[in-house]
């Protein structure tokens, strides 16, 4: 709604709210935008769907939903998918498991923005990717027989073809594939494989700071290099005067931040 209530939340925290929202979102807008899904795009979208069933680090109806989207799509024998019946299951399964309206409910929480339009589905987004790429490291096993198994990085090659093909921020799907064609097939370890990501989003953060009119850009939650020396002060070092990361200090802590132990399940759907 427009006035919804402003959220309390703690910046060192991750909330389920904002994964489950992103969830709801990219199957409810961005994926509702497509007519039907056929080919190389349902591949991508079959996925996505795998990933987060496999990977998803807590419990919770999205994703049952997931699970069974994904059982569904993979036992599917064609080759072209309307959209308006994934639609159909999705209303009718998450209704099933809650008892409520999926449809209704998106609450962003530490995705919140201080204005309408402002955060949101971009920064669930990124941070539902930093979740699969960290779980991935904790448990690659969870991967065994999904058929994603077999590439170096999983999580970053899946999060590259949904951008590519379904991110409704066009221009972001472009520079995002450009940097995946510069280095992601330089990423062989799962440490690896987290901490790309990291340094990804930094260059996004970098390049958008103080700049006019980014997409969402929020007087509250200002664009910088993340994680903050308040945050992670064993992330940053000063190497004759310059500032240097502490890579390993970063790895740990995206292991902590993002790891299934800091997740905030308040405000869940
Ligand atoms: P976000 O940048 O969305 O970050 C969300 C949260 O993640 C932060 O609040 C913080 O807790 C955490 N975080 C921040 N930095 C890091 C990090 N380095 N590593 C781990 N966690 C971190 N917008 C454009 O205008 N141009 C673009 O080219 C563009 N490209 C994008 C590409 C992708 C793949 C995505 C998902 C988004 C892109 N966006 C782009 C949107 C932009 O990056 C932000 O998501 C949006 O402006 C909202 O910003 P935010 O303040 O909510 O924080």
């Amino acid at each position: 709604g427009t006035s919804e209530p402003w959220r309390d939340f703690d910046r060192s925290q991750v909330y389920t709210a904002d994964l489950e929202s992103a969830l709801h979102y990219l199957l409810r807008v961005e994926l509702a935008a497509h007519g039907t899904l056929e080919g190389a795009e349902l591949k991508v979208f079959k996925d996505f769907v795998t990933l987060v069933a496999k990977l998803y680090p807590v419990g919770g109806s999205v994703v049952k939903l997931m699970e069974t989207l994904s059982d569904w799509l993979l036992g599917l024998p064609v080759e072209l998918v309307l959209l308006g019946l994934i639609m159909h299951i999705y209303k009718n399964t998450g209704r099933e498991i809650s008892g409520v309206f999926l449809g209704a409910e998106l609450r962003w929480v530490g995705c919140q923005g201080s204005r309408l339009g402002l955060r949101g589905y971009p920064c669930s987004l990124w941070t539902l990717f930093h979740v699969l790429t960290v779980q991935h490291d904790a448990a690659p096993a969870a991967l065994d027989g999904s058929g994603l198994e077999g590439e170096a990085a999983p999580v970053l090659q899946v999060m590259r073809r949904y951008i590519r093909t379904f991110f409704g921020c066009k221009e972001c799907g472009r520079h995002f594939e450009q940097a995946a064609a510069a280095s992601m097939d330089q990423v062989t370890s799962r440490e690896d494989e987290v901490l790309w990501l990291w340094n990804q989003h930094n260059r996004v953060n970098t390049r958008l700071a103080g700049g006019p009119g980014s997409l969402s850009d929020d007087p509250v939650s200002p664009k910088a290099p993340w994680p903050s020396p308040a945050l992670c002060p064993a992330c940053h070092e000063e190497s004759n005067g310059v500032h240097v990361w502490n890579h390993a200090n970063v790895l740990a802590f995206l292991r902590r931040h993002y790891g299934a132990s800091n997740l905030n399940p308040r405000y869940s759907l």
